[in-house]
């Protein structure tokens, strides 16, 4: 018999930027099921992550009290995960134990060799109260704006290029849009797979009539159904875009009275894209000039028409140039300012957005504003009770320059919040190396992660569901999440943990709710200033910019001005940068990562959900049948992947969405960890690595 729910708890999913909005059924501290509510973004809907992707919280893997590395135990740069040997490398302690050789460690190096020589990653799973204490503690008590989480792996060369062009890095429409738009352009994303119930809000706008444009070097389900599908070659992103803004201004095609009045910098785009025919184009990007034209035409003269994009667009080391051009495509035909139509960069992770906004960036403060802008230093400063003059006002590090600073000896101790990079970062093996080299690595998570095994101690943290909280889903929508289960053992909320190495570091914080730390954020960041507490709690969830109390809030933006100095939007032309590792003699095929529908990012949760683990059990490689049949093999064999900065051994499986000579392989598999192959080449704007372009080689076995 089903077994009958003693509470019910209302909130948001962990897993994708969709942000849908569920109920926890509990009985005895247990989960038992999950059912959609009516969301905004979902309306009950759920996928098979958030239907299912909940018993993680119940694992036996969780960590539920604090480690402490044992003397005589090695670090590993590489090593097999192993979670039943977790005796012999670390040792049980109290949280003072651990808490004083975490934050008093962290002290001695920022004491010893400079504010500099530390770093923090926070998380985009944790909540915005988290992200922006955990940034705080990195500004106020390392010194440095040395902060970054996963936004630099994710969308950071998205962001930079919407910052520049229009002054906002956040989305201009939600997603729930495409319902209103004639024509929607999907560009490097598989909303099928990373964003479902976005999917199926697509599939029910293609039903309407929206006319659903997909463009992918990787075919999607929703190419199979599309108006038209353009199945560009890998890493010629520029030369398709730069193709269609051809044809719109040279058929005449451009919005004269957008660009006059909303817009600087067109003559100089309309310069760059005259020698980017459609006729010149084809042979680079593989679509013919015939279907270029035909879908700029349908995207400039459609009544609304709405572009989607993903990591397919971002992560390249030309990330920031492909964003420019869809920038600047929305712009010449002024398909952005109303209701389906705008640039809607799909989010990752759940709290991707709020985590970004929230300061976990290395060259920003909360909201977007400058750590270099003497105004901004003395608001914070004054908001955080310190001397004028304390902040750190040059941009700290990102992500991967980190691990390349470690290397350098120049950081010494890192604090890492629920962020896995042995496994996320590129070029792994290398990271891992850095991680290992560290004088003090602190974790903070709820599983021994691969970059948990790397620590000197380790802080048993909180699941979702255990802690109550604000996130920030991909349509700028501030949702609540709340507690439905307590954690287990010793294991403590993040914000609790944060506070205590606060005060190691010597900071004086007294939070006692997490309403306090929000009421914080909302008078240090002037876009959600109107959002109460009270309000998400009765409401549940509420759209940014929301500038004072009792505003609606925007859910779409940019209808009469830009947030730029001009209140334009700028135009900022791109050329044709090849990849930075292009396949040859010894490496002659193309490695694509990315993400499966079953798991989640480095695998730590969804690889611990029995439904989840059930349907993808084991790491693939998704190879064209006639690669395969070329190598001799069959769905099934065992094939090992190399690059030139490792190798991995895993099945493969035969998928003729890829073009042949291209490899897709999820990221989730640690015994398979994929990153150790790819590359750590940075996009200079946005510092996002090369994800979706390296030269590997295969061979059966
Ligand atoms: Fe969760 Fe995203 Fe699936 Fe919605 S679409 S249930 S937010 S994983």
């Amino acid at each position: 018999a089903l077994t009958v729910p003693d509470k019910k708890v209302d909130s948001v999913c962990p897993y994708c930027g969709v942000g849908c909005q569920l109920t926890y059924n509990i009985k005895d501290n247990k989960i038992m099921y999950v059912e959609g509510r009516d969301g905004p973004a979902n309306h009950e809907r759920l996928c098979v992550k958030g239907r299912y992707g909940f018993d993680y919280a119940h694992h036996p893997h969780r960590l539920t009290k604090p480690l402490i590395r044992r003397a005589d135990a090695p670090k590993r740069g590489d090593f097999t995960m192993d979670p039943d040997r977790v005796m012999d490398v670390f040792r049980e302690a109290t949280w003072e134990e651990a808490l004083a050789f975490a934050g008093d460690t962290l002290a001695q190096i920022r004491d010893q060799h400079g504010k500099k020589s530390l770093a923090g990653f926070g998380s985009a799973k944790g909540s915005n109260e988290e992200a922006y204490l955990f940034q705080k503690l990195v500004r106020t008590g390392f010194g440095s704006n040395n902060v970054d989480h996963c936004t630099r792996l994710c969308h950071a060369s998205s962001v930079a290029a919407l910052l520049e062009g229009i002054g906002s890095g956040a989305v201009s429409n939600p997603v729930m849009d495409v319902m209103k738009a004639e024509v929607v352009i999907i560009i490097g994303a598989n909303p099928t797979v990373n964003h479902p119930v976005a999917a199926t809000w697509i599939k029910n706008a293609m039903k309407n009539g929206t006319k659903l444009i997909v463009c992918d070097p990787r075919r999607s389900e929703l190419a199979r159904t599309a108006h038209r599908y353009l199945q560009f070659k890998p890493d010629t992103d520029v030369a398709l875009l730069n193709a269609m803004m051809h044809v719109i201004v040279s058929e005449g095609l451009v919005d004269q009275h957008f660009i006059a009045s909303r817009t600087i910098g067109f003559e100089e785009l309309e310069r760059n894209v005259a020698g980017y025919s459609p006729e010149l184009m084809a042979p680079i990007c593989g679509v013919d000039a015939d279907t270029i034209r035909y879908v700029a035409r349908l995207y400039a003269t459609s009544k609304a028409s709405m572009i989607l994009w993903g990591m397919g667009i971002s992560q390249h080391i030309h990330g920031t140039d492909n964003a420019r051009c869809l920038i600047a495509l929305a712009l010449m035909t002024g398909q952005i300012g109303r209701p389906g139509t705008g640039l809607h960069p799909l989010r990752g992770q759940n709290n991707v957005q709020g985590a970004s906004d929230a300061g976990l960036i290395p060259m920003m403060f909360p909201d977007y504003q400058h750590v270099t802008d003497p105004a901004v230093q003395e608001r914070f400063a004054k908001a955080w009770n310190l001397a004028p003059g304390v902040l750190d006002d040059k941009p700290g590090l990102t992500v991967v320059e980190i691990m390349h600073a470690i290397k350098e000896g120049k950081i010494r101790g890192m604090y890492i919040m629920g962020e896995n990079p042995a496994m996320s970062d590129p070029d792994a093996n290398h990271a891992r190396e850095a991680l290992a080299a560290l004088d003090h690595l602190v974790v903070q998570d709820i599983f021994l992660t691969e970059t948990a095994y790397l620590a000197d101690v380790i802080l048993p943290a909180s699941a979702f569901p255990e802690k109550t909280g604000s996130f920030t889903n991909t349509d700028r929508l501030v949702q609540m999440g709340r507690q439905a289960i307590d954690p287990p053992g010793d294991a403590k909320q993040d914000l609790w943990i944060i506070q205590q190495i606060a005060t190691r570091l010597g900071l004086d914080w007294s939070y006692n709710h997490v309403s306090e730390v929000f009421d914080e954020m909302r008078h240090t960041m002037p876009s959600i200033g109107g959002i109460t507490w009270e309000r998400l709690e009765r409401e549940h969830a509420v759209t940014y910019p929301c500038l004072n109390e009792g505003d609606p809030g925007d859910p779409v933006v940019f209808t009469d001005t830009f947030p730029r100095e001009s209140g334009r939007a700028r135009f900022v032309p791109a050329d044709i940068i090849p990849a930075d590792e292009r396949p040859d003699d010894e490496y002659p095929m193309v490695l694509i990562t990315g993400r499966q529908l079953e798991h989640w990012h480095t695998g730590s949760m969804t690889r611990r959900t029995a439904v989840l683990d059930a349907i993808e059990p084991d790491p693939v490689a998704l190879v064209h049948p006639l690669d395969l049949a070329a190598m001799k093999g069959k769905p099934g064999d065992v094939v090992t992947i190399e690059s030139r900065r490792g190798k991995v051994t895993l099945y493969a499986r035969a998928d003729d969405s890829s073009p042949r000579g291209a490899i897709f392989v999820p990221f989730c598999y640690y015994e398979a960890a994929i990153n150790k192959l790819t590359n750590s080449a940075l996009d200079p704007f946005g510092k996002i690595p090369e994800f979706k372009y390296c030269a590997i080689r295969v061979a059966l076995g």
